[in-house]
């Protein structure tokens, strides 16, 4: 759970990171786009200077418009006007055009101590998002007008300007952003999918393996009861469903075992139980166990109920296998007995044989995955070495705890401890 919010936040970080970065690098793009138009603008006022000074056909039509000389050009005082403004307009479009400036501009020609003389239809308000640059003009105008005489351009919305320069920068980093962020969306949203998958799959093996048992736990009852009566032509295939179906109890419980092996996640599924019933039913189904095999059973459950917080399948396949092991490491008509009681916040279970017992050296160890105490050709007893360690990693996911007391050839006696709910 904390993993899945540092995931989160991580993700988070790194987004908030990354376009803080990208924001950084596009106000350093804004500004070197106005350094450049700086450069450019530099350069086109050099040449709208150097055609501007001198008298030729554009400065003289200009300057006729200006003093409203209409006798030069047979023209009414307001066409030669607009013929002015039209040839300065495509005149200064071009020049800014030759230097890498395209966007919107206009423009007034104007002197020093008079009116407006001359300028564009669309004039901007002298407002102060306008950039404007002034170019003072030398030579045939001046003269013919004497006064100073500037041509002021002004740029408006350059900002947007700089931008649409720096769309080929912004959109592919907005774009692999968005496409970043849908990715591991994406990739959290299988993740939690795929963990409900594996959470509903182990719900399901711990249920079925459940079912499985009782059925199969019957079946292996009746047929040790018709084993034990006179049928001698049937004997042979009674024996033969009984070894089957040990076998297949041995196979279910495996499934519960292996399942941990892996220490997959939502295995084991605690919710609050009482345990009392579950272990009424477990020792029951033992004690006739016991009868069958000869072997002596006794129990005490001491108390009415059990609550404690837990996985109730998973914790009867931990007993079921201390009660087992009980019976396989035992030697003949050997006793085994289970006590069950409250001591302070903990349930303790104690499972007790009186069989071959283990050594001290083997104790630390059996708990160990695959370990098996070597048996030599004494007791030839199948198993994989699991059994201990998943009822070791059962109890400890209960916040539970485990023991063991042993004795070489006098028995053993393993103690599991499992917190009891509070109320309880
Ligand atoms: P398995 O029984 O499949 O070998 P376990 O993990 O259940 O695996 O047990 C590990 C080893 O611990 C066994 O091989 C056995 O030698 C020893 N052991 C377990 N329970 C007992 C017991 N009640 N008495 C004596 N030895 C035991």
């Amino acid at each position: 759970m904390i993993k899945k919010y540092l995931y989160i936040i991580l993700f988070i970080v790194a987004i908030v990171g990354l376009s803080f970065v990208q924001y950084q690098y596009f106000r350093i793009g804004l500004n070197l786009a106005g350094i450049q138009f700086n450069q450019n603008m530099g350069e086109a006022v050099k040449d709208i200077k150097d055609d501007l000074d001198p008298k030729n056909e554009l400065t003289f039509l200009v300057g006729s418009a200006i003093i409203k000389d209409d006798l030069s050009f047979n023209l009414s005082q307001d066409s030669v006007q607009d013929a002015a403004i039209y040839f300065l307009d495509e005149f200064l479009r071009e020049k800014l055009l030759q230097n890498g400036i395209k966007t919107d501009y206009s423009f007034r020609l104007f002197t020093k101590d008079s009116i407006d003389f001359l300028q564009s239809k669309k004039l901007n308000p002298r407002d102060e998002k306008v950039l404007r640059y002034t170019v003072v003009l030398d030579g045939y105008l001046p003269v013919l007008l004497e006064d100073k005489v500037m041509l002021e351009l002004q740029f408006e919305n350059v900002n947007r300007y700089f931008l649409s320069q720096l769309n080929g920068l912004t959109i592919p980093s907005i774009i692999f952003l968005i496409i970043i962020i849908v990715v591991i969306l994406w990739v959290f949203r299988s993740f939690y999918l795929q963990k409900n998958l594996i959470t509903d799959t182990n719900e399901f093996i711990n249920n079925l393996t459940h079912e499985l048992k009782t059925p199969v736990f019957s079946i292996g009852v009746a047929t040790k009861i018709l084993e034990e009566k006179d049928h001698d032509d049937e004997r042979e295939l009674v024996i033969m469903i009984r070894k089957q179906v040990s076998r297949l109890k041995g196979q279910i419980e495996k499934v519960l075992e292996l399942g941990m092996i892996e220490e997959k996640k939502g295995f084991v599924e605690r919710t609050e139980l009482d345990l009392f019933p579950v272990l009424q039913d477990l020792v029951l189904s033992f004690d006739q166990l016991s009868k069958l095999d000869n072997f002596s059973f006794t129990s005490d459950l001491i108390g009415d109920s059990y609550k404690i917080f837990g996985d109730v399948y998973h914790l009867e396949n931990a007993i079921n296998s201390l009660l087992e092991n009980a019976r396989k490491y035992s030697k003949e008509n050997g006793t085994i007995s289970l006590l069950a009681r409250k001591e302070g916040r903990y349930l303790v279970i104690e499972i007790e044989d009186n069989g071959i017992g283990i050594a001290a050296h083997d104790m630390k160890k059996i708990f160990e995955k695959y370990y098996r105490v070597s048996q030599g050709d004494l007791h030839n007893v199948k198993g994989y070495g699991l059994g201990l360690n998943y009822v070791k990693r059962i109890v400890h996911l209960h916040k539970g705890k485990i023991e063991l007391k042993s004795v070489l050839n006098k028995g053993s006696t393993f103690i599991i401890k499992i917190p009891l709910v509070k109320d309880e």
